[in-house]
């Protein structure tokens, strides 16, 4: 199939008039459209008004005779739902397999939206407003802006020609191959783009408007290509904000066509900063678009501003191979895409900014959401095998969560990490060890490539893939096959296991070494489920789905199981007293155990150095080290103590491989968060997630990104869950504000904690210079240590406050500007990787007079980072009268964009009991209002039904849940039936945490005070 699309686009006034014709070359009766070879089915959105058609049969090849005309009828299906759909009915039936051409002349007017060929404005330095025009199709947008077969398997070539006018830069995803300068009123030009390779229409991209690019090159290494032409563009004056994207760019196409073993397909790639823009970015081959924020990098990005940017470009840029050159058939394998970007960003983000570690980070950054997603009651299958709830358009955008993304990236992970042994994951039973350093080019990347060339410019299936994989797998084994045994059930199946883990010493002629039991049950919210015995591993058969209750019928808890391979690590100690000073760990290699059934047993093996040294040594175990398996461990007491012991003991030895054990404290911390609140119970108390933020500063390991980041969140968050208490009559006496409103015990508790760490000094000295001898990556924790320890620091938020004030003056007396004190040194300046902190401890701290002071900043400024960052800060108000003033804030016209409201509202119910009931009254009495303002739900997410979740979802007790129904009787249009069972979860998962917790945690705390 083939598409020649002509627009012409004038951008010069309002409405701004796009005509167009289209002409697409078919194969009728192919399954290029619908119906036999008289019938074709194509799409035009609604707004698109088709003002001509014409239908021809082309000559046979070389006959020079005219294409002969065929009379047709052309018709919107009137169907419910379907008015996008143009129906062609051609007379004297063709025969099946004759090639057709279909043109189509059209025209609308380009909308103020997000998705189509739509309109975005942005204001030049003399504050004139200016108009663009660009696209967003992923996933049914494409129909809006031309006629086209609007489905991601019928691919097309497709030929793109802009008349724009004269002044404007206009570009799709292939180069320009001509410019013709058209004259005429105004001035215009036509612009002819080359022929792209079959893609799919979702990926057609056009962007015009005032442009300014950085260029630049990326090496295509030793295959004597020529280096591709890379530019990054935004509108003018963004120059200096272009370079950093640009620079990774060019290193993030070597890397991956390294990698994959197959080069970038197109002859150019070009990124774009777009003003307004739904998502964070949009993979158009060739012609990648972003939000501005995603995309340009300034003196005031904030450092995790700059991780994000380079790991946007990379996730793109891994879509170029991932949906672009291999595209899945339809949309409920869409995994194919975002899961395997979301991987392969790290790969790409570690070539762009290796400062930051991406790939060491993935459980914290990555793998962490995915695992608490994946535990909800709504979980899915990433492969699940069609769209949950039908072919619709929002069922489609449904499926761009979590799962997808993070959990795709974590199985790939996983997959990777035992790749190079692929006995372990096919037929072992027991322990083997693995390799040490995975090699660029296991047999995961092999299967992969095959994959990339066997269904390049086409689409593939879930099937597709796994059999591509597992043959690889196979094959570097020496194996018939089995792989796909181990692949299958993490893709077909919901959920994920709770690896339970019993150590029990015992004495051997070498020093005392352990027995291992593991077993496995499903982790969900609701309380562990029930390992499914017999089979052959749990890819289906009774219960395989995993707990996605077939039918509604699920009958007590989910059962499934999963073929586990749990990658650990051994350490050998001398002795029994872990400070002491001739203490050196003795590490082991990296290990495999294979856990296929319900439970498995074997005993630790001794590293090599330490057999025979007769010495006596005790033995310890790292397991899911590096936490590359995609499941929650549940350690028991004992193998508990061994990890905190190998953290002491290891700590500034650099004689261990891999002696980074960031993601190996952040999951063991996470765990134990998840385990407390899907009550787990048992030893998996929330205490233990305060004891091991106590134990990690005790271990003497200095400030670390992954680790110290869970500590601190996670600490955060048990004293987040003591609040929703309030609501059903009493917060605990250890969570309620202490004399005078100060700090409440457990406030004291995080923040001597956090001021407990090693190292911590270095965040805690002040806003306007980052940390010194901290990496760039560790400087991520900033932001964190600050909210710590501000909890119980009135000093710190005075000074916030001040500066604040007066950086608030200083904007104000410049008209809003913010160059005064935009330069480090200067008078109001505030480290822009702390400036959300001092904002919100500004206005905790001034009171009235910071609100006002924000108010008015709001009004006066004109740039979009500080004024998000200025919304951000309003939630921390402490008075009734400030909480309340904000909420009105949130529906008036003007200040809050429409797409800020939930953020807001939910921002205030979070910040404390208070706010939250404040917040909940507000959505009750003001559902319309805030209805009209941010529209209805399916809005992406945005709309009232969203809000009621994350408002009473916060709250404990049942009245709440009774409070929404009545709610969803009176609005059953703005609150979706899915709000009211989704708050009735969390309001059970939170009174359950409450019950079986609160007394412990205040108990726990009052006991063991921070320090040594
Ligand atoms: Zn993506």
């Amino acid at each position: 199939m083939s598409s020649d699309v002509a627009l012409r686009i004038d951008l010069d006034a309002a409405p701004y008039p796009v005509t167009g014709e289209v002409s697409i070359v078919v194969v009728l009766g192919s399954g290029e459209g619908a119906g036999g070879a008289g019938c074709v089915v194509l799409h035009a959105g609604e707004g698109v008004d088709v003002t001509a058609s014409d239908v021809s049969l082309p000559p046979p090849d070389g006959s020079g005779a005219p294409p002969t005309p065929v009379a047709h009828a052309l018709r919107r299906n009137a169907a419910e739902g379907l008015g996008d759909q143009l129906i062609l009915t051609l007379d004297g039936a063709p025969a099946a397999g004759a090639t057709a051409e279909i043109r189509l002349a059209f025209s609308y007017h380009l909308p103020r939206a997000l998705n189509g060929l739509y309109l975005s404005t942005y204001r030049d330095a003399d504050g004139t407003e200016r108009a663009m025009a660009t696209t967003q199709f992923e996933p049914t947008d494409a129909r809006h802006a031309f006629p086209c077969f609007d489905e991601p398997a019928l691919k097309a070539r497709h030929t793109v020609h802009l008349t724009v006018p004269a002044w404007a830069t206009a570009l799709s995803n292939m180069p320009a191959t001509g410019e013709t300068a058209l004259g005429g009123p105004g001035g215009f030009k036509r612009v002819d783009f080359a022929e792209t390779p079959p893609m799919s229409t979702y990926l057609v991209a056009m962007v015009v408007g005032r442009l300014t690019a950085v260029r630049t090159a990326a090496g295509r290494g030793e295959g004597g290509a020529a280096p591709l032409p890379v530019s990054v563009y935004g509108t003018p004056g963004r120059e200096g904000e272009l370079e950093a994207a640009a620079g990774h760019a060019s290193k993030v196409v070597p890397r991956l066509e390294g990698l994959f073993g197959v080069p970038y397909d197109l002859p150019k790639l070009d990124l774009v900063a777009i003003p307004d823009f739904a998502a964070g970015a949009m993979e158009n081959w060739g012609l990648v678009t972003f939000r501005q924020s995603d995309l340009l990098v300034s003196g005031s990005t904030s450092t995790r501003g700059r991780k994000r940017v380079a790991v946007v470009v990379a996730h793109e840029l891994a879509h170029m191979w991932w949906g672009d050159r291999v595209t899945p058939a339809w949309w409920d394998d869409i995994w194919l895409n975002e899961g395997f970007a979301s991987y392969f960003e790290h790969v790409g983000g570690d070539a762009a900014a290796p400062e930051f570690g991406y790939l060491a980070s993935i459980y914290w950054d990555t793998v962490s959401r995915a695992l608490d997603a994946d535990a909800a009651a709504d979980r899915h299958a990433l492969a699940p095998g069609a769209l949950p709830g039908g072919d619709r358009a929002a069922t489609i955008d449904a499926l761009f969560d979590a799962i997808t993304y993070s959990k795709g990236a974590g199985v790939l992970s996983m997959v990777r990490q035992v790749a190079r042994r692929t006995h372990a994951i096919v037929d072992f039973e027991g322990v083997v060890p693995a390799f040490p350093e995975p090699a660029d080019r296991d047999a995961l990347i092999t299967g992969l490539e095959g994959h990339l060339r066997a269904h390049a410019f086409g689409s593939a299936d879930t099937g597709d893939l796994v059999g591509a994989v597992s043959a690889s797998l196979d094959r570097a084994a020496g194996l018939e096959r089995g792989a796909e045994g181990f692949v299958t059930p993490w893709v077909r199946q919901a959920g994920f296991p709770l690896v339970s883990v019993e150590l029990t010493p015992h004495e051997t002629p070498d020093g005392t070494g352990a027995r291992v039991r593991l077993t496995q049950a499903p982790f969900t919210w609701a309380g562990p489920g029930e390992c499914a015995e017999g089979g052959d591993g749990g890819d289906g058969g009774d219960g395989g789905d995993g707990g996605a209750c077939p039918a509604g019928d699920c009958p007590g808890e989910p059962r499934a199981r999963w073929p586990v391979v749990v990658p650990f690590q051994v350490f050998a100690l001398d002795g029994d007293d872990p400070a002491g000073p001739e203490r050196r760990p003795v590490a082991g290699p990296l290990m495999l155990a294979s856990l296929r059934g319900c439970s498995a047993e074997f005993d630790l093996p001794f590293p090599p150095d330490v057999v025979g040294k007769g010495e006596r040594r005790k033995l310890a175990a790292v397991f899911n080290r590096g936490r590359h398996g995609f499941f929650r461990l549940a350690l028991d007491l004992h193998s508990m103590d061994l990890f905190g012991w190998v953290l002491q003991a290891s700590r500034g030895v650099s004689v261990l491989a891999g002696s980074d054990f960031g993601a190996d404290i952040a999951g063991v911390i996470d765990d134990a968060r998840a385990a407390a609140e899907a009550g787990v119970g048992g030893a998996h108390s929330a205490t233990r997630v305060l004891a091991l933020a106590r134990s990690l500063a005790q271990s003497g390991r200095v400030v670390e990104y992954s680790g110290h980041s869970a500590a601190l969140s996670s600490a955060l968050s048990v004293r987040e869950r003591l609040l929703p208490v309030a609501a059903s009559g009493g917060t605990p006496a250890c969570a309620a504000p202490g004399p005078a409103g100060g700090p409440s015990e457990v406030d004291e508790w995080i923040a001597a904690t956090a001021r407990s760490f090693p190292g911590s000094a270095a965040f805690l000295r002040g806003f306007t210079g980052a940390p010194e001898g901290v990496s760039p990556r560790d400087r991520l924790v900033w932001p964190l240590m600050v909210r710590a320890a501000a909890r119980a620091d009135d000093g710190m938020a005075a000074a916030a406050w001040e500066l604040m004030r007066r950086r608030l003056e200083l904007v104000m007396e410049a008209g809003g500007s913010l160059a005064a004190v935009g330069a480090p040194g200067a008078e109001g300046y505030v480290h822009p990787d702390v400036l959300a902190e001092v904002y919100a401890l500004g206005v905790r701290h001034g009171g009235e007079e910071a609100l006002a002071a924000v108010r008015a900043a709001l009004g006066a400024v004109d740039d979009a980072a500080e004024t998000d960052t200025l919304l951000g800060s309003l939630a921390a108000a402490s008075s009734e009268a400030g909480l309340a003033s904000v909420l009105a804030l949130a529906v008036e016209d003007g200040v809050v964009r429409s797409q800020d409201v939930v953020g807001l509202v939910g921002d205030v119910a979070r910040s404390s009991p208070l706010g939250r009931q404040l917040a909940w009254e507000f959505v009750r009495t003001r559902a319309a209002d805030i209805d009209a303002k941010v529209g209805r739900v399916g809005a992406a997410g945005a709309g009232l039904s969203s809000l009621v979740v994350r408002v009473a979802g916060g709250f404990a007790d049942e009245a709440r849940v009774a409070e929404v129904e009545r709610l969803r009787a009176e609005h059953p249009d703005w609150v979706l039936e899915s709000a009211v069972a989704k708050v009735a979860d969390l309001v059970a998962r939170n009174a359950r945490w409450i019950a079986d917790h609160a007394a412990d945690v205040c108990d726990w705390v009052r006991r063991h005070p921070p320090g040594p």
